[in-house]
């Protein structure tokens, strides 16, 4: 039993259809994201493997295969709970005011974000963030699972723009992928995560205004 484990899906695989085939789900999540998990375990193995030995001599590939898919790893977690058969529509409350603060209005920043995703250079993922220094939302273009970050910032939606995560089902048409998520958007969870890293309180409190 490695340190990582493959959280089970909150749905059934075939629950997000038509947007999400349940073919697309089950190998995204059954044979990728399980892949990006063993390996996680694997590379601490050969850490632990390699420190017994004092030797050293693989760690840059090692801690390039550990960052790799251990950010794999956090980001599928995330985008699963992101998303929902109930979801859509647009967020509420103080999230919804920081949306407005930060980015201008929600519509500006659907459409950044989903820009974001659809002009990735190869694989990769567009986020937005929580920034705890600047106190503000960012969204970022992360290149594979884990480049072109800035340190620190706490992922609440991510949109997943590898080719594993749409080309059965919409082939080249990536930009519709990327609309037909916005009636899957699980804007409950995207909110709690809002207010655990801005106000480290829950959301109901948020929402109530007693912080
Ligand atoms: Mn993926």
């Amino acid at each position: 039993m490695g340190k990582y484990t493959l959280p089970d899906l909150p749905y059934d695989f075939s629950a997000l259809e038509p947007h999400i085939s349940g073919q697309i789900m089950e190998l995204h999540h059954g044979k990728h994201h399980a892949a990006y998990v063993k390996t996680a375990n694997s590379v601490l193995d050969q850490l632990t493997e390699a420190r017994e030995k004092m030797d050293f001599t693989s760690l840059v590939a090692l801690e390039r295969a550990l960052a790799f898919n251990l950010s794999g790893h956090i980001l599928h977690s995330i985008f699963w709970q992101n998303i929902s058969p109930n979801g859509g529509g647009a967020p509420q409350g103080a999230f919804a005011d920081a949306i407005q603060k930060d980015f201008g209005g929600f519509d500006q920043f659907r459409k950044q974000i989903t820009n974001v995703a659809s002009t990735m250079m190869g694989s990769g993922w567009a986020a937005l963030v929580w920034e705890p220094i600047g106190e503000q939302l960012l969204i970022t273009q992360i290149y594979d699972h884990q480049s072109n970050l800035a340190q620190g910032g706490v992922p609440l939606l991510v949109i997943d723009a590898w080719e594993h995560a749409y080309y059965l089902q919409y082939q080249n048409r990536k930009a519709e992928f990327f609309e037909s998520l916005w009636k899957l958007w699980n804007w409950s969870d995207i909110e709690q995560r809002y207010a655990a890293a801005a106000y480290k309180h829950e959301p109901s409190e948020v929402a109530e205004g007693v912080v």
